[in-house]
């Protein structure tokens, strides 16, 4: 799995809305993948932020602007290290 492909899943990983064998993909991914790590733990605090102020669930439309934004914001990181060549 690249960091591309791990970013689109992001959303269903979070959720637990994905097939194992895809879960595991993710996991082998981010054991070695320090940006897909941050990026992760970012986008389950965010989420979590939005339940503590009540909201049971991200309305899809906001969910989509978030992701797209740690997209764009994954993107331009630089390289940090050769922990994250795929
Ligand atoms: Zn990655």
């Amino acid at each position: 799995m690249t960091c591309e492909e791990l970013i689109a899943h992001l959303s269903s990983y979070i959720d637990h809305e994905m097939d194992a064998a895809l879960v595991a993909e993710v996991q082998e991914h981010i054991a070695h993948c320090r940006n897909c790590r941050v990026v992760l733990d970012t986008t389950r605090r965010l989420i979590v932020l939005v339940h503590d102020e009540g909201q049971r669930v991200i309305p899809a439309d906001q969910r989509s602007a978030l992701f797209e934004r740690l997209h764009q914001a994954f993107l331009k990181r630089p390289q940090a290290s050769n922990e994250s060549a795929v």
